[in-house]
Parts: structure tokens; sequence; C-alpha cells
């Protein structure tokens, strides 16, 4: 009988509240027993009643709530191996040998980390006496499941992170709001939206509002007259009767050379040099918010089920997994890779090797 933690961990997506609940109404399906683990690495570092065993009706609501009920944090502490040790007590005392974790990147790595760690961590304890012979044999391995709960869809391997959807759909109906406004006084909006270094909601944003340009660090304007020709293409705009100007700029843009391109220096070009009435909107934490759309209940449904029975068909040479959703198909791949895969594409931005970045990224975008 499996005995499966579940946590939530890093920043906060709409839609985790969902898989939380697939996974404890799956697991206790599928005759397992579930544990929430609250706030993250800190409820595994604290234990006590930070790990609390769930009850079907514990889970009652949380399909369509926002943000994660069982609490996310950052944990400074779980980046050492000594706070991963403690986390690793806390894992055994509680009789869990399974882990999801719903989190980014950052919070995945971390988890993997604590699993290639794992068996150094249960002969330490075992030395040390804190536990027993019997609870080193029962906890020989520690199963790690990964489920991405992102609002920038940033993770290689998946072509949607859980709260990407609902991030664009809140980001869409922000900038239809603006779009009325900006007709009535035929202004010019800049806005600047979520995704660290990922350009999908911008881009995605910049195609469901149409925009009339957008920035995306993934492939910056080329060359040195790029202001010049945003202008243009605005101009242009202008002249054959649209009212407004919609430029959305993705939190991470940098032009070819790497330098940020911010939303005030987009307000400054249109102001100065097209004398547009110009407005900067940095949408912000709302876009975190609300409740999750019915694609994420739906995908973060289906792969909280999938997490289960990934779970009950592993054994001690199964990798550790991240679930994810490829061609329409829920999907379970080896965590190491996506994640390798992931620093890889971010590693070819920094190098301004753009076209290669693009390439990566291909699995997120519709090329
Ligand atoms: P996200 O999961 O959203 O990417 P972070 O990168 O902030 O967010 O990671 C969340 C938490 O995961 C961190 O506060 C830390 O506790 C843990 N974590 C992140 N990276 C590592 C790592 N390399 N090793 C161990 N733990 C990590």
């Amino acid at each position: 009988r499996k005995r499966i933690g579940i946590m939530t961990s890093g920043g906060d997506a709409q839609g985790m509240n969902a898989a939380v609940r697939a996974i404890v109404r799956m697991a206790l399906f599928r005759d397992c027993e579930c544990f929430l683990i609250y706030d993250g690495y800190n409820g595994l570092i604290s234990g006590g009643n930070k790990i609390v065993k769930a009850k079907r009706e514990d889970v009652s609501g949380f399909l369509t709530l926002g943000g994660t009920v069982i609490g996310t944090a950052r944990c400074a502490e779980f980046r050492e191996k000594s706070g991963r040790q403690i986390a690793a007590l806390n894992i055994i005392k509680s009789g869990i040998d399974s882990l999801v974790v719903i989190g980014g990147d950052g919070s995945l790595t971390g988890a993997d980390n604590l699993r290639a760690e794992w068996h150094s961590h249960v002969e330490d304890l075992l030395d040390a006496g804190k536990i027993s012979k019997e609870e080193a044999v029962a906890h020989d391995n520690l199963m790690i499941v990964g489920l991405v709960g992102s609002i920038d869809n940033d993770l290689a391997t998946t072509d949607i992170t859980i709260g990407a959807y609902s991030a664009l759909a809140r980001i869409c109906e922000a900038i239809d709001a603006l779009q009325i406004t900006a007709f009535s006084h035929h202004r010019a909006f800049v806005v600047e939206v979520m995704g660290r270094n990922c350009g999908w909601l911008a881009l995605s944003a910049a195609i469901c509002t149409g925009a009339d340009y957008v920035f995306i660090p993934e492939d910056p304007p080329k060359g040195k007259d790029w202001e010049s020709r945003m202008c243009l293409a605005l101009q242009n705009s202008r002249a054959a009767g649209k009212k407004t100007s919609l430029i959305i700029v993705a939190e991470g843009a940098s032009d070819s050379e790497l330098n940020p391109i911010k939303a005030d220096y987009i307000e400054s070009i249109l102001t100065n040099r097209l004398k547009f009435d110009t407005r900067v909107t940095i949408l912000g934490h709302v876009q975190r918010g609300g409740s999750p759309t019915f694609k994420d209940r739906l995908v973060a449904t289906l792969q909280g089920a999938e997490a289960v029975e990934a779970i009950l068909r592993a054994d001690a040479t199964t990798p550790s997994l991240i679930i994810g959703v490829l061609n329409n198909k829920i999907t379970a791949q080896p965590l190491k890779s996506a994640i390798k895969l992931t620093k890889e594409l971010t590693a070819e931005i920094a190098k301004k090797n753009f076209d290669k970045a693009v390439k990566l990224r291909s699995t997120t975008f519709t090329k």
C-alpha cells in the first residue's frame, strides 16, 4: 500500500488546488494513503502538524480555488543537504514512500536532489540512531513525481504548465478592458506581463488581443534600428485607421545585446517620437489571482490522476518523473531531462543564441 505525500512549492499558480484534490481522490480510490504537507519544504522540515493524513473531504471545494490552500513557501534550509536530511527524517517518520511535488523547476530540482541523496540520508539517520533498522529497510527508496505548477509555461518537455492558461485568461481580460479606454482616447498602451525568462504568456497574449508589437526574451528585436521599425509599424497601423496601439512586453524581454526592454522605455519612445498619448500598465500579481479556468482544472485533474498511476507503476529503478502534456496526451517523463533541457534553454538565451532557444522552446510554442 503506497503512502503518498503531496505538497505545493515555489510560486503559486491557479490549478494547484485542483491537482492536490485529484491526487488525494485518486490515491484514496486506488487504495493508497495520502498526506498533505503544508507550506512547501518548510512543512517537510518542520514535520509535526504540517504533515497530515488526508481524508476525501479534506480537499472538498478545492477544484475551483486559485492559489494553494495547503500553502507554499520558498525555503532556504531545503537548499542545504542538512535541511534535506531533516525532511528525510520527517518523511520516514510519517511513513511516506512517494512524494508528489507541485511546483516550478526550482521545487522539482530540490525534490530530485533529495532523491539523489536518499540512501545517504537513510544511512546517516540510521547511524545516528534516529530511525530503526526496520524503518531504514522500509524506506530504501523515495519515489518522486513532479507536477509543474507555473503560470509562466516555462518548462521544456510539456506543452503546458498548471496555471498558464488561467494567467493568460486574466491577461486577456485585463487587456480587453484597457482596449476600451484606449479606444475612446486614441491612446497607446504598453502592457508588461509576467513570465520570467519565458515569453509564452506575452506572445500568447499578443496573439489573443491583437497587439501591434510584442517583446519576448527568446526572440529579441534584431539590429539597432528596432525602435524605428516599431515606430513605423505603429504609424502605419494608425494610418490604416486603427485608433489604438497595444504593445506587450514580457517581464524578461531584452534587446539582442541582453539589455532589458522595459515598458517605461517603450512609453518614452511612443511619447517622444510618435507623440502618442501613452500609458503603461504593469499587470503584476493579478495574473496569478482568481480561480483557475476550465483548462487548468482539466489539466491539473488529469495530471493528478496520472501522478498516482505513475507511482503505482513505479519500482526502485524508476527515475523521478514529471507529469506533462504533449500533443494533448498526459505524459510521465524523467524529471532530470526535463529540468536539464529547461536550463539549457535559459543558458542559450544568456549566450545570445536566440535561434537555438526558440528551437528548444518549440515544445511550448506553436511554430
Ligand atoms: P519554483 O519552484 O517556482 O521554481 P523556486 O525556484 O523559488 O520556485 O524554488 C522553490 C523552493 O524549492 C526553494 O525555496 C527551495 O526550498 C527549493 N529549491 C529550489 N532549488 C533547489 C535546489 N537546487 N536544491 C534544493 N532545493 C531547491
